[in-house]
């Protein structure tokens, strides 16, 4: 990774939209919503933005690792979803952390959780500040962000095993690249995977961008290291144990409330060399859920599974403007094995739920990630491009982002159509207009995980930008997402496949799950945590408040 990071969206600031690319896509709004094209909006200048002096000093023995640096401490004030994107480019970050800390190794996370304790101030761990659920956002209390970016080293690889030994703060690419030397790979590739860490999947339950098999961070985990304030949480390194509830499942998901992930030891694998893919398509976005069921329900494990509606093919550059089907891209990879048998057995099964196979099957052979063509390759490639999009439309006054659940093939067909109904109604009332697409993004034998864009022209704000225009862009989405948060949690559905709850999914998370549950996740914060100061507000409410007295 190189380049200046975005202080305020996504990524590196030198792959932005800007200039004629931003002003086409502020066109394309324009067009398709029959209003007036605005003008983006620059990101305010951040040295430029007053902010509240550090209330907290820490001691002197690890003053070095803090930043009282104001840009540092904008940055680390906000996380990734749109609702904090859009105001921290009007310079909106309303809570600001003290100080920014960085641990240099475990010792240091130890040390910094005792003082925290000793001194009522919050700890909030950050990975790559990705948290689409407000899961990285200061409370009002004194506080620090927990930076663990210089824990960022493969330690140990065991080739017989298959396991790698990493630290918490290593990112996608640092991982990724270590293991190629050795021909391995771990094989977890969320969308934000560039900018995002082992510590943070492991504390959201991460989903990668396979859609089947072996892709969530909790079946590629074989043991943690945290760090908690009353001491060290290190599970044994096995491939199973039936030995009592997992100690590694209940820091998966945590969500930084009960301890700093420091390391994790994981399942790597050889690279894949074998790939084939292919792309249907159906009349119907029913037809391809079917399909998608019989491939699931028959034990095939397709690594690309992703069916598109026709709005979404259109956006993504799979189908041309015109697009009236629904397209499914699949894609079967393995280490060596030839896959024309699976491949054949699968478009034969997609041909029988009245699917038509308008590409491939492709095979390839090599070291070949990230080469698919075709609708696949487009697909791939506004992927990756997608949150600069949406980084643009909000600097252009409109509204675009994602939600995702999961739920059981019974359900499927009515819930994706009532959540595309009542987004489509939510954001057209509340801006005028609005484009909704829906894809899959995992399948499994038992159901399957739908996500869905909104993207829309913006509330009408009067006034010169500041903050009041990104705070109304903000309650525009807000007012969307509770619509279609009710809609999920009616049909029992969950508020969040892989996105985690933070603090934004709270309402929905907790008449998700049991009132016992929630009993015993608060005592056993209140036993690792007795001051409280782990990321108040994320995931339960703390047993104790922190006391300040710093
Ligand atoms: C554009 C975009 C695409 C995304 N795509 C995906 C996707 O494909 N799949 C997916 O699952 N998610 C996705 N996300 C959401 C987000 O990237 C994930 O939740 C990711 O796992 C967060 O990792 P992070 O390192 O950035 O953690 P952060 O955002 O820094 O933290 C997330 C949460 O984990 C806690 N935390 C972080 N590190 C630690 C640690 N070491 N110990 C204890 N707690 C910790 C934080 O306190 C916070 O509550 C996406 C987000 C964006 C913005």
């Amino acid at each position: 990774m190189t380049g200046a990071r975005s202080w305020w969206g996504w990524g590196l600031e030198e792959a932005a939209y800007e200039g004629e690319a931003l002003a086409g896509i502020g066109g394309m709004l324009a067009h398709r919503f029959e209003v007036e094209a605005s003008s983006p909006v620059d990101p305010v200048d951040p040295t430029g933005v007053a902010l509240p002096a550090p209330r907290v000093q820490l001691p002197e023995a690890l003053a070095d690792l803090a930043s009282r640096d104001a840009v540092d401490r904008l940055r680390h004030g906000h996380g990734a979803s749109f609702r904090e994107v859009v105001r921290a480019l009007h310079g909106d970050v309303p809570r600001p952390p003290d100080l920014v800390v960085r641990p240099r190794h475990r010792d240091d996370v130890a040390r910094i959780l005792d003082w925290c304790s000793d001194a009522g101030v919050v700890c909030v761990p950050w990975g790559g500040g990705t948290s689409v659920v407000g899961g990285v956002t200061p409370p009002s209390e004194p506080s620090i962000s927990l930076d663990l970016e210089r824990l960022d080293a493969v330690l140990e690889i065991d080739q017989v095993s298959g396991h790698a030994h990493i630290e918490g703060g290593a990112m996608g690419p640092a991982i990724e690249a270590r293991l190629a030397d050795v021909g391995l790979t771990f094989r977890h590739f969320p969308q934000s995977w560039e900018f995002s860490t082992l510590g943070g999947w492991i504390a959201t339950r991460a989903g990668g961008h396979f859609a089947t098999g072996p892709t969530h961070i909790d079946d590629l985990v074989a043991a943690i290291g945290a760090e908690t304030p009353t001491g060290r949480w290190a599970s044994r390194r096995l491939p199973g144990s039936g030995a009592g509830p997992s100690p590694d499942r209940w820091l998966l998901g945590s969500e930084g409330t009960l301890g700093v992930i420091t390391d994790a030891w994981v399942r790597v694998q050889p690279r894949p060399t074998s790939r084939v893919q292919a792309t249907a398509r159906f009349v119907t976005f029913d037809q391809g859920l079917d399909a998608v069921r019989a491939l699931t329900r028959d034990g095939l494990l397709p690594a690309n599974c992703r069916l598109l509606d026709p709005v979404e093919a259109t956006l993504a550059g799979a189908a041309p403007p015109d697009c009236t089907h629904t397209l499914l891209l699949l894609g079967f990879e393995a280490p060596e094995r030839d896959l024309t048998a699976e491949t054949n057995h699968a478009l034969e099964l997609i041909r029988g739920q009245g699917g038509e196979v308008v590409d491939g099957p492709t095979a390839r052979r090599g070291d070949a990630t990230g080469t698919a063509t075709g609708g696949a390759g487009a697909w791939r490639e506004a992927f990756l491009r997608g949150p600069y999009l949406r980084d643009a439309v909000a600097r252009l006054g409109g509204i675009a982002e994602t939600f995702e659940t999961a739920c059981t093939w019974d359900r499927a067909h009515e819930l994706v159509a009532t959540l595309r109904e009542t987004a489509q109604r939510a954001a057209t009332e509340v801006c005028g207009g609005a484009v909704v697409s829906v894809r899959t993004t995992h399948a499994y034998p038992d159901g399957v995980a739908p996500y869905l864009t909104v993207i829309a022209p913006g509330p009408r704000t009067t006034g010169r930008p500041g903050p009041a225009v990104g705070r109304a862009q903000a309650a525009a989405w807000d007012e969307v997402k509770v619509a279609v948060s009710e809609v999920i949690d009616a049909a029992s559905a969950t508020i969040t496949h892989h996105h985690a709850v933070g603090r934004d999914h709270r309402t929905w998370y907790d008449r998700q799950r049991p009132d016992p549950f929630a009993r015993a996740l608060r005592a056993a914060r209140s036993e690792l945590d007795p001051a409280g100061i782990l990321n108040p507000g994320v995931l339960t409410d703390a047993a104790v408040g922190p006391r300040s007295n710093a």
